[in-house]
């Protein structure tokens, strides 16, 4: 006799945030469509979002590394998708960027063009911080809650991307995390989920995932913030922002963490629910 349990939990079976070789920072050859869906059907995955890196050409920037990551280059994914997907659900996003400041790398009339459109808000949080001379946590969270707040106001995504994830100061990553406040948390989270906008579980986002758990960064830390957007009605992604076909395998160690935070297929985003 199967566990009650079994029937109610979430188990992950999608994955809302993949690169392919087409993003610059995929250094796998063998990281593309075919090998990839093949991979996920194998591990129980139904439905599948292809989000390489993208900026769109219509929004200037001086950035050599987006330069050729635009809107065309990010939908040759459509032509490298195989007739037979293994019975994956694929759709077509991208992951954008915010550089803070305002400056986002879409604009509405692309990101309409997407299925889902994940927006980061912490990329260039080391550059951005040393450039405006930020060096204590607490102005660290701050700008984090700022940028959330920013990001959504534009009205261009779907989903976040590894929110409040401090990038580039993990080794006091509890210490930033700590000053984010209930209050202001709850606030981030209530526009989100008013928004439509769905919170990703990303594989980065726990600490063990990627051995960086330390007594400075635990995952304990994210957890207390999933269970604030979890109260605050959000939807949820998973992601497992694989950039080689070994890191698809972190995915399912996310799901004592969705076991724990008890979420379930109506805390999901609409579009990754399966039937
Ligand atoms: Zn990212
Ligand atoms: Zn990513």
């Amino acid at each position: 006799m199967g566990c009650l349990l079994d029937e109610y939990n979430m188990k992950i079976n999608h994955d809302a945030h993949m690169h392919t070789f087409l993003s610059n920072c995929c250094h796998d050859e063998q990281h593309v469509p075919l090998n990839i869906l093949k991979k996920a059907s194998q591990m129980g995955i139904k439905k599948l979002c292809f989000t390489d890196h993208m900026w769109a050409k219509e929004i200037k920037l001086d950035d050599a590394w987006y330069a050729n990551q635009d809107f065309n280059h990010v939908m040759q994914v459509k032509n490298m998708i195989p007739k037979d997907t293994f019975g994956v659900d694929v759709l077509i996003g991208c992951e954008t960027e915010y550089l803070g400041d305002g400056l986002i790398g879409i604009s509405q009339e692309t990101a309409s063009k997407f299925d889902f459109v994940l927006a980061p808000t912490n990329h260039d949080l080391t550059n951005y911080f040393q450039r405006k001379g930020i060096i204590e946590s607490k102005e660290m969270a701050e700008n984090l809650i700022q940028r959330f707040k920013e990001v959504l106001s534009f009205d261009v995504a779907n989903g976040i991307a590894h929110p409040f994830l401090p990038l580039g100061y993990f080794e006091r990553g509890d210490e930033i995390l700590s000053y984010l406040s209930e209050e202001e948390l709850n606030e981030c989270f209530s526009m989100a989920n008013e928004k439509k906008v769905s919170i990703e579980l990303n594989t980065d986002t726990f600490a063990s995932n990627w051995n960086r758990h330390t007594d400075h960064f635990t995952n304990e830390a994210f957890l207390r913030i999933f269970e604030i957007a979890k109260k605050a009605k959000c939807k949820f992604h998973f992601g497992s922002d694989a950039h080689s076909l070994e890191d698809m395998d972190l995915l399912p160690k996310m799901q004592r963490f969705v076991d724990w935070l008890k979420i379930e297929e109506d805390d999901i985003n609409p579009l990754f629910r399966t039937p």
